[in-house]
Formats: C-alpha cells, structure tokens, sequence
C-alpha cells in the first residue's frame, strides 16, 4: 500500500468546505495556449462555472493555478483579479499551507 497526499483534491476539499453551495467542473487539459493563460475560469450565461487547468506543468504550478482560478469561482465573475479576488487567493493558500503541515506531521508521527 502506497500512501500519499493528493494536492488537488486537498485544495478542492478546502475550497468545498468555504463554498458549500457553489458548483462547478474542472478540467484539467493540455492544449492550452501557454503563451495567452495557464488557467481560466468561464462563468456562462446560465450560471454554470467552468475552469481550465493546463496540466502541462509542474505539480506546485497545477496547484498554484488552481487555486487561482478557485479563487476566481469564489469571488464571482465581477471580482476579476481585484481585493475580493486576493482575499479568496490568501485564504485558500494559508489553509492549504497549514492543511498540508499537518498532514506531514501526522505522516511523521506514523512512521515512527
Ligand atoms: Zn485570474
């Protein structure tokens, strides 16, 4: 048996658990042109929330955009990269940061 930390969902889980009543679907790609975005968000006309992350990266930047374009579903289509936006970025890294010590304290205790 292999344990590990999945980043991703650890940050979708800490988003979730801020947002429990926001939906929306991630897909991770390739194909994106890299030299336009590494991520993006879509807030369509009938309120679905769509984002893009480009998986041609590597595991921190995949987390890093993430978390951006999460930060961007949490603060709403007008928020752009504005104060509400950054508070929702903050927030989401310093849980996540303090979210994944943990984890690695726990991983430390156990293999003791
Ligand atoms: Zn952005």
């Amino acid at each position: 048996m292999i344990k590990y930390i999945d980043p991703v969902k650890k940050l979708i889980g800490i988003f979730e658990k801020g947002h429990p009543d926001i939906e929306a679907q991630v897909d991770f790609v390739t194909g994106i042109d890299h030299k336009k975005f590494l991520g993006e968000t879509c807030f369509a006309d009938d309120g679905k929330i769509y984002v893009q992350v480009s998986i041609n990266q590597t595991m921190i930047q995949i987390v890093d955009i993430l978390a951006h374009e999460l930060a961007h579903v949490g603060a709403g289509p007008a928020a752009d990269h504005g104060e509400k936006w950054q508070l929702e970025y903050d927030e989401l890294n310093r849980r996540f940061n303090e979210e994944m010590e943990k984890e690695i304290e726990m991983e430390g205790v156990a293999s003791e």
